[in-house]
């Protein structure tokens, strides 16, 4: 054991029960308590009709569900604002496996992460939906391009908005630098969030790429938020 270890025993981050040596942060007990995400599910069939209309996103898969107080709120919520980086890639990796599983996603060239404003960026110092994206990367082995579009809008944050708010909030918030341009025509790309609520950031994202010469555009998150 190692010295630390024996003065700060792990706890699991969210129900503090102490840690078996081969889980790392969280329990299983609580990994086990977040509500996975079913393809028949109503929230599944909104969003991909809405995907499907918008004509620019193929397909979309995504882990769990993200509910209020939850644990999956926890670790989200940790991740943006507190650096608990591990649990983005551990997310990722689930992420990452369901979609080997599915066989539906065999064609991509490249894993894009949603890029946070570089004000944002500079802020908090990462940008979660990368570590996300690395975790999927463990699993898919595929490129991550991190840089390859831009967020030239510091967007407000999307909480308290309407569905018509955030389109509008997110419109014209992606850019794909001149120099970027080859290495989008003609390719297929994963897009990846943390957490998809109506959807209009990744739509408007999956436009600008599909604009600029992209094949094909397939979205992951890591949650979703439950339609009621
Ligand atoms: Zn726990």
């Amino acid at each position: 054991m190692p010295l630390r270890d024996f003065f700060f025993p792990p706890l699991c981050f969210s129900c503090n029960a102490k840690l078996p040596d081969n889980e790392n942060r969280l329990c299983s007990t609580c990994w086990n308590s977040i509500e996975p995400i079913g393809d028949e599910d109503r929230t599944v069939k909104v969003l991909r009709e809405r995907f499907c209309e918008g004509g620019v996103i193929h397909d979309f898969v995504s882990c769990y569900y993200f509910e209020h107080d939850g644990v999956l709120q926890k670790i989200a919520h940790s991740l943006k604002y507190q650096a608990v980086t591990v649990f983005g890639r551990e997310l990722g990796r689930h992420l990452g496996e369901k979609i080997a599983t599915c066989g539906n996603f065999t064609d991509i060239d490249a894993i894009i992460p949603v890029p946070l404003h570089r004000l944002k960026r500079r802020e908090r110092g990462y940008n979660q939906s990368e570590f996300i994206s690395r975790g999927i990367a463990d699993v898919l082995d595929k490129p991550i391009l991190a840089s390859l579009i831009q967020r030239k809008k510091n967007t407000i944050s999307q909480t308290h908005l309407t569905a018509e708010e955030r389109a509008k909030n997110v419109e014209d918030a992606f850019e794909i630098p001149k120099k970027a341009m080859p290495a989008v025509k003609g390719k297929i790309f994963l897009l990846v969030d943390d957490v998809i609520t109506t959807g209009a950031t990744i739509q408007s994202m999956a436009r600008v790429l599909k604009e600029a010469g992209a094949k094909k555009i397939y979205v992951g998150s890591a949650a979703l938020a439950k339609l009621e």
